[in-house]
């Protein structure tokens, strides 16, 4: 027998509009718990097809969990196709029918009728709570297996997911394995060079298994171990992460599980309860939206300044305009100057700054679509900048431009 089965239901999904995040944010959930997902299932709007899903499902699986349907309209078929599968009739339930009747009334609204749809349940199945939404979940026997159906709204499928299905879960099966995974990320390192460093733990057969994947300019080491138990497989993880890391070095990597190059940025700054400012050229604010996208940014992020044309470089960051006549903008001492106009004028401890060439047009011989310059300066140390040359679109260089940029932070010295 399957630990578990998953279901989502909808024509968008079959027809490919919409990617199913449901599925691989239940199996995270699922394999935490020590239930695999053996397999996911997506099955379009149609009441027969739905019904066949849940008869074959709770055939293989002790578990089986479906999203989506199970809203008020015409095509949501989820609860009458349950109905169908246990061979019962819908009824009404009075306490999911006065909940969804508050849910309206508590706003000043009048029950829709098409919301009292809602509050039917197969004969035999009960009710799970949404917190965030009218749609309550439902759970029934079908079977052997334990299934549970929730709303296809992701913020509402996450929230019941954690409160009405995760502590009605069986425990894993004698004997099973338990799976932990994590994940470092990395900027600046090639995928090959990184393939080169890790070549051991990334040896086939191993226990955990290591590999890499690149995203973007950022890539990404994987880890998965297999074990008897939760804490075994967890401790595996964490020590093949902590071996990884060595081998490739903090000033690549700036993070595990999710972490972002900007959090780890204002992490830094937090640190050493130190403020940052910004001059901008070709990522046009993108360092600064990366930046205030961190929640808590403000006490180490002050703002910055978006300087795209050669007058507003010395207006506003006082960068001499013989300078400016003499390398050009994309320039080491442009960007330098940029950084140090940016420190004077804000009072920051450190000013990062980006000039380059974006591309598609605008390159030369000497100077490259990709090339780009970034500037860092740290108050009471003299100012530097790093050149970089970026392949890819307009938008690939700018996104690089920003992480080249909060990975130098990083590492200031
Ligand atoms: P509600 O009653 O709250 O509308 P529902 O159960 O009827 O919920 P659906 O109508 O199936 O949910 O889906 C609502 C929206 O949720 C979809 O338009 C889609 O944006 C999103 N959604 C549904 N299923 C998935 C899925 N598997 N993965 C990601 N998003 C999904």
């Amino acid at each position: 027998m399957l630990d578990a089965l998953l279901l989502s239901f909808g024509d968008e999904l079959a027809l490919g509009q919409i990617v199913d995040t449901n599925a691989a944010w239940l199996a995270q959930q699922l394999s935490a718990h020590g239930l695999l997902a053996a397999e996911h299932r997506c099955i379009h709007d149609d009441r027969a097809a739905i019904a066949r899903a849940f008869s074959e499902a709770a055939g293989r699986a002790r578990v089986v969990v479906a999203s989506g349907g199970l809203g008020p309209t015409e095509d949501d078929l989820t609860r009458a196709a349950l109905a169908d599968a246990l061979g019962e009739e819908l009824v009404e339930d009075a306490a999911a029918f006065e909940w969804i009747a508050a849910y309206f009334t508590g706003r000043g609204k009048p029950v829709p009728p098409q919301n009292r749809t809602q509050a039917r349940r197969p004969h035999s199945a009960s009710m799970l709570a949404n917190a965030c939404g009218t749609a309550p979940g439902l759970m029934a026997r079908l079977g052997g297996a334990q299934v549970f159906v929730l709303p296809g709204v992701p913020r509402e499928m996450r929230a019941m997911f954690a409160g009405e299905v995760a502590p009605r879960l069986p425990p894993p099966q004698a004997g099973a394995a338990f799976i932990a995974t994590g994940m470092l990320h990395s900027f600046g390192m090639a995928e090959s060079e990184m393939g080169e460093r890790l070549r051991d733990l990334m040896a086939r057969g191993r226990n955990p298994t290591v590999g890499t994947n690149v995203s973007g300019g950022q890539c990404a080491v994987r880890v998965r171990a297999v074990a008897a138990d939760r804490q075994t497989a967890e401790q595996q993880v964490a020590q093949a992460l902590d071996e990884a890391e060595k081998k490739l070095g903090k000033e690549f990597v700036f993070g595990r599980n999710g972490t972002s190059l900007a959090q780890a940025a204002i992490f830094r700054l937090q640190l050493e309860k130190a403020t940052l400012a910004t001059a901008e050229s070709l990522t046009g604010g993108g360092l600064g939206a990366a930046l205030t996208g961190v929640p808590g940014a403000s006490d180490a992020y002050a703002g910055g300044f978006v300087t795209y044309t050669d007058a507003l470089k010395t207006a506003i960051l006082g960068v001499p305009e013989h300078l400016l006549r003499r390398h050009g903008a994309v320039s080491e001492p442009v960007a330098c100057a940029m950084a140090e106009g940016a420190l004077e004028k804000t009072g920051a401890d450190y000013a990062l700054s980006t000039t380059g060439i974006a591309g598609p047009g605008g390159g030369s011989e000497a100077t490259p679509v990709g090339t780009v310059w970034i500037g860092l300066a740290k108050r009471g140390m003299p100012v530097l900048a790093k050149k970089f040359v970026f392949l890819g679109t307009r938008e690939e260089v700018r996104e690089r431009a920003v992480w080249a940029a909060l990975q130098m932070l990083r590492n200031a010295p």
